[in-house]
């Protein structure tokens, strides 16, 4: 097999590009298929002040490099869980890459927050991921707003948008699948929200990640067992197997057909927690209530 670029032998096939690329020319057509995305959702420019979301993962590692290595002005912040055996692993990993690259990193501890997330799973008879995600989305929120950046980046792949899209729909779950975009925008209380590696599969990310020789947390956080978007993605090479092409195109049609029309019948969220602020359902909001003011 021979690479579509420059002819020499191919290292990896695309059968979702109909393409096969050597090492130098897959990492041309990754960066610029995220370049492509940053631009067509006018995500951020050269001017703006980017916070990358890093866990320390192969994902958000992953962006961080290309946004550097774009020439893009971008910080990373890394949420410390508590969660032991893995928590530490993944903050050394991060560490070490924003040493590498004389990158600025912060680090909120939630020990610190008083909300360490295996005090959260005691707490609480909900699967501790639904709240973990909510903390984290909080905290990158906060901690952008009130260092003054502009956007938040995150590591979200075209696989991950996929099989949420796919829940989504399997659910009928109408307010997430108007909140579902690569974008969204700022409002009051709310930091503009970007994921970058949308057009991009989690294979293809993870072709990146070795070919940079990036060292990321290869070890699963030991809450994630079962999470039904792990059998969704499993489902969905299934079909993608057969019919190369379907995730994209899936994706970008739900963006393209369906999301202009939730867009009209969108409700926006009016509230705000009366403790700090942050946009919310109800008086107080989840991160507020969970430290116990309520
Ligand atoms: Fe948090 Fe669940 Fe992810 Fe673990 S698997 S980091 S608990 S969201
Ligand atoms: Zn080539």
């Amino acid at each position: 097999m021979k690479c579509v670029r420059c002819k020499k032998q191919a290292e990896v096939e695309l059968k979702s590009h109909n393409a096969a690329f050597c090492r130098d020319c897959f990492l041309y057509f990754f960066e610029n298929q995220v370049l492509k995305a940053i631009k067509s959702f006018r995500m951020f420019t050269k001017k703006d002040k980017i916070l990358v979301a890093v866990s320390g993962g192969k994902d958000s590692l992953t962006l961080w490099n290309v946004l550097l290595d774009l020439g893009y002005n971008a910080d990373g912040l890394f949420v410390h869980l508590g969660i032991e055996g893995f928590s530490d692993i993944a903050k050394g990993k991060v560490e070490r890459f924003a040493k590498e690259r004389n990158a600025k990193l912060i680090v909120v501890n939630l020990k610190d927050e008083g909300i360490p997330i295996p005090e959260v799973k005691k707490k609480t008879r909900r699967v501790v991921c639904s709240l973990c995600g909510q903390i984290k989305r909080y905290y990158f929120n906060m901690v952008g707003l009130k260092e003054g950046y502009d956007v938040l980046a995150t590591g979200h792949n075209l696989d991950d948008e996929v099989s949420r899209l796919f829940s989504n729909v399997l659910h009928w779950k109408m307010e997430y699948l108007v909140d579902q975009s690569p974008v969204l925008p700022s409002e009051e209380g709310l930091l503009k929200k970007v994921k970058p590696l949308c057009r991009v599969t989690e294979y293809e990310t993870s072709v990146y990640a070795f070919f940079k020789g990036l060292d990321f947390v290869d070890i699963e956080c030991p809450y994630s067992k079962g999470a039904t978007f792990t059998m969704y993605k499993k489902h969905l090479n299934q079909i993608e197997f057969s019919s190369p092409g379907t995730k994209i195109d899936f994706y970008q049609g739900f963006l393209k057909n369906l999301k202009p029309i939730l867009e009209k019948r969108e409700e926006k969220i009016k509230n705000r927690c009366k403790i700090c602020g942050y946009p919310t359902f109800s008086d107080v909001c989840s991160v507020c209530r969970l430290k116990g003011y309520t």
